[in-house]
């Protein structure tokens, strides 16, 4: 009988790697707390519907790269696992009238999204993205502060050479023209564009522009750019985004080919981009999207959000050989039945007052046990055997001199502000 291996485009997250994830997540979370966004759980399966609706049917992920099925019972319904955060969130929104319970939402998630892709360094069938919204807010302001959330997450994680690419796709009707202008320009070369982009010309002619093909992006190089179709309004709100980046100290480039293939996104548009992930180098991307609680059949709500790939973050971190410090205070040897369960008991006492313990379970020798004590990073190692045992004692060893000592097990439970100051200079220890 063979062995049942994880399927293609999933992978698991081990011991050994999810110290990054960890911090990751800790490092996203108190930034995120700090600037008062609220968590939101969604289902991860939802309505087809949703995500046509949502997403748009004439986009890659709606038109290929979903996971879905039918649901059981009589009457079957079409069902999707997610393949990104936002539709749900504006779902859960309406239906839960959160408009109406708070003014301003300011909404973050966290989890696995499911797209049906080819699989590669940086892109999986399941993977995970963090997202962050703000529903209710038409201020350049809003788009200002949730890039400078993403940027501030980032740098946090000591990540460098990354870019940060913006653009204005407009208001609805700015992009209408737009996007006459683009088919106008396309026809004519419509024989010579990659067969992905030709059936985008008469679906979604912007997503054109994003094409990855050499050809294509040879001809879409001298297109028509959407800049000079922006209206006034879009300008200047564009313009006002763009001076309170630079307010922050954030630096951008523009990029005008940088585009969200869809109908409900104006105005803002934007990426940022690694130099160190070959192919699949973006890390975030994100934009306005004023008419999507509308299309999904709420109130015209302004929004923006933006959606980053974890496992891409975490490729970067680990090729900078930045891992997560990672602290254990004390391991405990034991030998001998009266230690074992002294040992037992002390650590037990140990962790209850805040100190992190792990104990050896082995009943193997000394000798094997410290071995273990060595490899497990603990600042200091606390020694039980029958003599000690005996006088409710326990030797202290500090793991980088080598000194120990023997100390009274009450004694070493009462001292504990003296042993945390001992433990921190001793020195965090780092995986
Ligand atoms: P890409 O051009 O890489 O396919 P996308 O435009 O499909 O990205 P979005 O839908 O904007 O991506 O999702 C936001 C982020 O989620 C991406 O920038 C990327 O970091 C991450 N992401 C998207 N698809 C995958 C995937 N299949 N595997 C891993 N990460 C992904
Ligand atoms: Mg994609």
């Amino acid at each position: 009988m063979g062995i049942i291996q994880a399927l293609r485009g999933t992978r698991d997250i081990l011991p050994e790697e999810v110290g990054y994830w960890q911090w990751v997540e800790s490092v996203a979370r108190d930034i995120l707390n700090v600037a008062a966004y609220q968590e939101i759980r969604t289902p991860i399966f939802e309505l087809t519907a949703l995500f046509e609706r949502g997403i748009g049917e004439a986009t890659d992920v709606v038109g290929k790269e979903m996971y879905t099925f039918n649901s059981r019972g009589e009457n079957p319904y079409s069902i999707t696992l997610r393949p990104e955060g936002t539709a749900g969130v504006v779902r859960s929104y309406i239906e839960n009238h959160l408009d109406v319970k708070g003014g301003i939402q300011r909404l973050w998630y966290m989890g696995p999204m499911f797209r049906y892709e080819a699989p590669q360094a940086g892109r999986q069938r399941q993977f995970h993205q963090l997202g962050v919204e703000v529903l209710g807010s038409a201020d350049s302001r809003a788009d200002a502060e949730l890039i400078a959330i993403a940027t501030d997450i980032l740098q946090t994680l000591g990540l460098k050479n990354l870019h940060l690419y913006i653009n204005s796709v407009g208001s609805p009707e700015d992009r209408q023209s737009y996007r006459q202008a683009l088919v106008d320009y396309l026809t004519p070369y419509k024989e010579e564009l990659d067969p992905d982009s030709q059936v985008r010309l008469e679906r979604n002619p912007l997503r054109i522009l994003d094409s990855k093909d050499k050809r294509t992006q040879a001809i879409v190089e001298d297109a028509p750019s959407i800049v000079n179709y922006l209206g006034t309004e879009s300008r200047r709100y564009f313009e006002q985004v763009k001076a309170r980046l630079t307010d922050l100290g954030i630096a951008y480039e523009l990029n005008p080919r940088l585009v969200r293939g869809l109908d409900y996104y104006t105005h803002l548009a934007f990426e940022i981009v690694s130099d160190d992930l070959g192919a699949q180098a973006t890390v975030c991307g994100g934009g306005r999207y004023d008419g999507l609680v509308a299309e999904l059949g709420g109130p015209s709500t302004p929004a923006v959000g933006w959606a980053m790939g974890l496992e891409r973050l975490i490729i970067l971190l680990q090729q900078l050989q930045q891992p997560p410090a990672k602290t254990l205070d004390f391991y405990v040897v034991s030998r001998g039945e009266a230690a074992e369960s002294q040992a037992l008991k002390l650590a037990t006492q140990l962790r209850r007052i805040g100190f992190s313990v792990e104990l050896d379970l082995s009943g193997s020798a000394f000798k094997k046990q410290f071995a273990r004590a060595d490899k497990s990073g603990a600042v200091a190692c606390l020694i039980l055997g029958d003599e000690e045992a005996a006088n409710q004692t326990v030797k202290l060893k500090w793991m980088a001199t080598k000194e120990q000592n023997a100390i009274a097990q009450v004694e070493l439970l009462a001292k504990t502000d003296e042993l945390r100051r001992q433990l921190d200079t001793a020195g965090s220890y780092k995986l």
